[in-house]
């Protein structure tokens, strides 16, 4: 059985929601459908989820909001008119939305949530009434009677462990299950969501669940590409990776997947394939586990590179560092302290950078994390940087080959860029160079060069 998750562009139209259709019903394995909410049908467009969001800080507010109610409820008219169903069949939609709007619910956040929620809610009941209407035998399943359990995270909820046995039992399910992604419910029954873009989470739980042969989660590019499209043009496209490979392209900028997405099918070793709704003919990109990404001698080491930009590196210096027992961990405790996570901590004798991306660590922290160093841990300098990028130069085979580390250090050199700092993974995946944030894209194109062209 292949559980298959549709992104919103896949579902901002009617004619993408026949293209939807079709991609099931041409493969009766494909049991198990998640949509997202409607996406943007061009690019000035506004996502459901987006305007849901409107209506929320609109009614929390206590602005007018009846006119970002209608657009919604229009999208959805449209979508229903296209279909062939008519425009009653919106009607659902619109007392959903009010009787939302209208819940007793005591937080915002727990507001805002379920006023989200509601894209993938209502695009799931659509879908599966236009499967019906077409013949097919479909329900629409609702996540808490499936038994889509939650953190009470709002808005970045986590996966409870029961989830998995609760879900499991759709695999016994006869009909076609239309299943909305990116909410569930938390213990105490609020509908609580996943981060933004979380549908692609909702699949990958579900294919766990039910022991899928495949994860195929349909977006709207051919491939993965080997590197950002926008920077290099016409990059090569990537058949097939490994979990690993696509968990570190991702960290670096890959925004193809959630990037929780991977870890239920990871543990499971359930593959993954990316495909095109608007192209299904291409076979797509599949991530797989690594005994299965066996590759010939002589293919490119390198899979693919990314970039990512907004790191700030707190760099501690103290003679005879290496000496003192203890100095990682407390230092990595301050951090720890004021809730910042660290991304990479590369070390001397003598000293230690921690590298900590910008978003998560603002001006006011910042300062309480370098008074608390000099404090607490009596070192001889601390100096911070922003404009920090990381490059991350991935692929399994580069730990057997000879030279790729060389070979990347001179592409970047011709390019005149000075690398501030190199980090082999310890799980020799990657590897990562630090240069500043104007460098990046030269950087990217010298190393495209060197190992793609
Ligand atoms: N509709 C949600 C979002 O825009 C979730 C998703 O599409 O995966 O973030």
């Amino acid at each position: 059985m292949k559980v298959v998750k549709f992104g919103g562009s896949s579902l901002a139209d009617a004619n993408q929601i026949r293209k939807v259709c079709d991609i099931v019903l041409s493969d009766r394995e494909r049991r198990i459908v998640v949509v997202s909410a409607p996406g943007k049908r061009f690019d000035s467009d506004i996502k459901v989820t987006d305007m849901l969001i409107e209506l929320a800080s609109k009614k929390l507010n206590n602005e007018d909001y009846a006119e970002t109610l209608e657009n919604i409820v229009d999208r959805y008219r449209q979508i229903a008119i296209g279909l062939g169903l008519g425009e009653d069949a919106v009607e659902f939609v619109k007392q959903d939305l009010t009787d939302r709007l209208n819940s007793n619910v005591d937080s915002d956040a727990k507001f805002i949530d379920l006023m989200k929620a509601a894209g993938e809610d209502n695009t799931a009941k659509l879908v599966a009434k236009y499967f019906n209407f077409i013949g097919e035998k479909a329900v629409y399943m609702n996540p808490k009677d499936a038994g889509m359990l939650l953190s009470n995270d709002y808005g970045n909820a986590r996966v409870l462990k029961k989830t998995y046995d609760n879900l499991a039992k759709l695999r016994d399910m006869e009909e076609l299950v239309i299943f909305p992604g990116f909410f569930g419910y938390s213990e105490d029954g609020e509908v609580v969501t996943f981060s933004r873009g979380g549908s692609d989470v909702t699949g990958s739980v579900i294919a766990a669940a039910v022991n899928a042969t495949v994860y195929e989660n349909f977006t709207d590019v051919d491939y993965v590409f080997c590197a950002n499209p926008k920077v290099i043009k016409d990059p090569k496209p990537i058949s097939y990776f490994t979990y690993e490979e696509m968990r570190e392209l991702s960290y670096a900028g890959f925004n193809v997947l959630h990037e929780e997405t991977l870890e239920p099918v990871y543990r499971k070793k359930i593959a993954v394939n990316i495909r095109n709704t608007n192209n299904p003919q291409s076979p797509g990109t599949m991530i797989v586990p690594a005994e299965r990404a066996e590759r010939v001698s002589g293919e490119n080491p390198v899979v693919g590179i990314a970039a990512d930009k907004g790191f700030i590196t707190v760099h501690v210096e103290k003679y005879m560092m290496n000496r003192e027992i203890g100095f990682g961990r407390r230092l990595l405790t301050i951090f720890e302290k004021e809730g910042v996570s660290y991304e990479h901590a590369p070390s001397g004798i003598d000293s230690i950078s921690v590298i900590v991306k910008e978003r998560n660590c603002p001006k006011d922290k910042l300062e309480r994390i370098t008074d608390a160093i000099r404090k607490e841990l009596e070192v001889d300098d601390v100096v911070v940087e922003h404009g920090l990028a990381i490059i991350m130069l991935v692929g399994r085979g580069m730990s057997r080959t000879v030279g790729i580390a060389s070979r990347a250090t001179s592409a970047i050199a011709r390019a005149n860029v000075n690398i501030r700092m190199i980090n082999q993974g310890s799980s020799e995946v990657s590897i990562m160079f630090g240069v500043h944030e104007d460098d990046v894209e030269k950087s990217l194109i010298a190393l495209y060069d060197e190992f793609f062209r």
